[in-house]
């Protein structure tokens, strides 16, 4: 069993033929990919896909920290798998490939002082920070 199947059974959710294949849809995918995309790679899959089952497993993978939800640069709403741990996302504004980074103490001295201005707890954060890739750098020096 792979690691996400693993993760589903030991929620007792099944390892359906629909999540098997927005799973392998995520798991080839370079870049976050909209709904309606991982719907036409999953339908190579599994046919019978439905756009409405692709929303509801991402819903579920979202709930078991699968795959996290980014804001792509054409304003979609894209979808990649997570690592465990404490991640940020970098995305190239070209492309679109999108890269994990581990976050640490990173915001603590911001969120602090956010605390303070504003007498509110923070309890999250949500940080995504959008670049240009080496090869879309390399590919604009050549041009
Ligand atoms: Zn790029
Ligand atoms: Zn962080």
């Amino acid at each position: 069993m792979t690691a996400w199947e693993q993760q589903l059974t030991a929620c007792d959710c099944r390892i359906t033929m629909p999540r098997r294949a927005v799973m392998g849809a995520l798991l080839e995918a370079e870049s976050p990919l909209a709904p309606q995309e991982i719907l036409d790679r999953g339908r190579q899959v599994h046919t019978r896909l439905g756009l409405v089952t692709v929303y509801r497993t991402l819903e579920l993978f979202l709930r078991l920290t699968l795959v996290r939800r980014v804001h792509r640069e054409d304003g979609c709403q894209g979808y990649v798998l997570t690592s465990p741990g404490h991640h940020h996302v970098l995305l190239c504004r070209d492309c679109g490939r999108a890269v994990e980074f581990p976050g640490g103490d990173d915001l603590q001295v911001l969120i602090q002082r956010v605390e303070g201005e504003t007498g509110y707890r923070v309890d999250e954060h949500l940080l995504q920070l959008f670049g240009r890739c080496t090869a879309c750098q390399q590919g604009e020096s050549d041009a």
